[in-house]
C-alpha cells in the first residue's frame, strides 16, 4: 500500500534504544538525541527519482522520506526548492571555475530555518501539540513563530537580548511570547528549562526533538537532486548548533541506503567565526566533544553557539567524510559580503559570507583542488541583517 510517509521508528544513536512513532518524544531517556528512521525498502518500491522530478517544486516533494503521515497535517508557506547559482567572478578570485551557492535566503522568513519549522510544526500538529518552545539566536525562533501562527499553535521563543532585530519582530508580529535573555543561546535554553518548566510545552530547540532535523535534511535531498544524484566534491556550511550540516549528512546517508547516490560522499566543511569556534577548536585537538566557548562574539549571529549539544555528531561526520573545520574573522565576513554583492549581485547573510570566505582560505591552503565542484550554503538573506 502506498503511504504518504514511510517513517518506521525513532532511534537513539547514543544507546541504540528504539521508540515508536506515535508518542510525543523529545530526547531519549539516556539524554541523547533521537533520529527518525524510515522503511527504506518500501520507499525504494514506491518512489523513483523520475517521480520526484514531476512533483511540485517544494521540499514536500520528498514526503515519503519525511515524518508527517497525513498530508492534511502539512503546514506550508510554499517552501520552494532553493536555487543553486554559479559564482564565476568570485570563483576566479580563488582561481577556480566550479564554485556554487545554494541560496537559502529565498525561503519563507528568509533563512533555511523555515525547513525545520515547516516539517517540525506539521509533525507537532499531527501529534496534537498545542504549545512549542524554542531557544534560538533569532532566525529559528522567527521561523517557528511564523509557522506556529499558521498552524494555530502557540509559540514561546527565548533569544539573546542582543540578537538581530528582524527575527525578534517576526516573533512579536506573529503573536509568539518572546523572552529576551541577558546571555547566550545556551542561557536562553536554560531559561526555558527553568522558568517555563511549569508550562506544558514541546521543546523544539536544536536536537531536543527528532523532527526538526528532518526538515533540515531536505537541503541534502535537494542538493543531490540538483546535482543529478551525483554530489559535489565539497560542501561548505556555516555551523552553529549543527542541525544544518547534520541534516545534510543524514540525507546523503539515506540516499545511499536507497541506492540513489553511490558516489563517495562530499567532504563536509564546517566554517565558524573566530569569535566563537568551539567545533574548530575540538576538531584541531582531535576531541569528540567541545569545551564551552567563553564570551562568544561575532557578527554572524546564527553561529554564536558556545556549546553545541550535537557537537559529537558534527565532529563525527567530519571524520567520516574526511572533512575539516576552519574559522574566519569578522573582517573576512564583512569583506566577503561586499565582494559577493559587487562580483555577483548576491546578498549573503554574514553566516553565508563566512562560508564563502572559508572557501578562499581552503583554496589558498590547497585543501580544495582544481576542478572540484564546491557548493557553499548561503543559509539566509542578507536583508535580515540590515539595521
Ligand atoms: C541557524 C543559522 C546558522 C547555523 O545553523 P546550524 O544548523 O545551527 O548549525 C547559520 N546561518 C544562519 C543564517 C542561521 O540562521
Ligand atoms: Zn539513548
Amino acid at each position: 500500500m502506498e503511504a504518504y510517509s514511510y517513517i518506521s521508528h525513532l532511534h537513539c544513536l547514543s544507546c541504540d534504544t528504539s521508540y515508536e512513532i506515535f508518542s510525543i518524544n523529545e530526547r531519549c531517556s539516556c539524554g541523547g538525541p533521537l533520529f527518525v528512521e524510515y522503511d527504506y525498502s518500501e520507499i525504494k518500491k514506491h518512489v523513483t527519482p523520475d517521480m520526484l522530478r514531476a512533483r511540485p517544486s517544494t521540499l514536500w516533494r520528498y514526503h515519503e522520506m519525511l515524518p508527517v503521515m497525513s498530508p492534511g497535517n502539512v503546514v506550508s508557506l510554499d517552501e520552494n526548492i532553493t536555487p543553486i547559482l554559479k559564482l564565476s567572478k568570485y570563483g576566479k578570485r580563488c582561481n577556480f571555475d566550479t564554485l556554487f551557492i545554494k541560496d537559502e535566503g529565498r525561503l519563507p522568513t528568509g533563512t533555511f530555518k523555515a525547513r525545520g519549522a515547516t516539517v517540525g510544526i506539521s509533525k507537532a500538529k499531527e501529534l496534537g501539540i498545542d504549545t512549542i518552545a524554542i531557544s534560538s539566536n533569532g532566525n529559528a525562533g522567527a521561523a517557528w513563530a511564523v509557522y506556529a501562527a499558521r498552524a494555530g499553535i502557540k509559540a514561546i521563543v527565548a533569544t539573546p537580548q542582543n540578537a538581530p532585530n528582524a527575527p525578534k519582530a517576526e516573533c512579536v508580529l506573529s503573536g509568539a511570547d518572546l523572552y529576551c535573555i541577558d546571555g547566550t543561546i545556551d542561557d536562553a535554553g536554560v531559561f526555558l528549562q527553568k522558568s517555563c518548566a511549569n508550562q506544558n510545552f514541546y521543546n523544539v530547540s536544536t536536537f531536543n526533538e527528532p523532527y526538526r532535523l528532518e526538515g533540515k535534511k531536505t537541503m541534502g535531498l535537494e542538493i543531490a537532486e540538483q546535482f543529478s544524484w551525483s554530489l559535489p566534491d565539497v560542501i561548505v556550511y556555516p555551523t552553529g548548533g549543527g542541525a544544518g550540516i547534520v541534516g545534510i549528512y543524514k540525507a546523503f546517508s539515506e540516499l545511499n541506503k536507497l541506492g540513489w547516490v553511490t558516489k563517495k560522499l562530499p567532504r563536509l566543511v564546517v566554517v565558524q567565526a573566530s569569535g566563537c569556534a568551539p567545533i574548530v577548536q575540538a576538531f584541531l585537538q582531535g576531541e569528540k566533544s567541545t569545551v564551552p566557548w567563553e564570551k562568544p562574539n561575532t557578527v554572524a549571529f546564527g553561529m554564536r553557539v558556545p556549546k553545541p549539544f550535537g557537537d559529537f555528531l558534527i565532529l563525527d561526520l567530519l571524520d567520516r567524510t574526511q572533512g575539516i573545520a576552519i574559522s574566519v574573522t569578522d573582517e573576512d565576513i564583512q569583506e566577503t559580503i561586499s565582494l559577493s554583492m559587487q562580483d555577483e549581485g548576491v546578498h549573503l547573510c554574514p553566516e553565508g559570507a563566512a562560508a564563502l570566505a572559508g572557501v578562499r582560505q581552503l583554496c589558498e591552503t590547497g585543501w580544495i583542488n582544481e576542478g572540484e565542484n564546491v557548493l557553499v550554503v548561503n543559509t539566509g538573506s542578507g536583508l535580515k541583517y540590515i539595521n
